[in-house]
């Protein structure tokens, strides 16, 4: 696979905080004082770390999270 690795994102309106994402990939995802995920907007390059965001976000029971890549006119 070439080119810039996706970035996690999270939608606040849906999610509950209910961390099961931070726990996951903590690495990559922190808690603010309630519990809310902060997510890195760093580019995902790492297969490990990738394959752990993508269970992140597959596991999410509320959807909030997606990995997305910038398209080139983005950057
Ligand atoms: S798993 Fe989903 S709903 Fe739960 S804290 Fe993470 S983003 Fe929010």
């Amino acid at each position: 696979m070439s080119g810039p690795g996706p970035r996690l994102r999270v939608n606040p309106i849906r999610c509950d905080g209910a961390r099961y994402c931070a726990e996951i990939v903590p690495e990559l995802i922190g808690l603010d004082e309630w519990g809310y995920p902060i997510v890195s907007s760093a580019q995902i390059d790492d297969p490990r770390l990738l394959r752990l965001a993508e269970r992140a976000v597959s596991e999410c029971p509320r959807v909030a999270l997606q990995l997305a890549r910038l398209r080139d006119r983005d950057r």
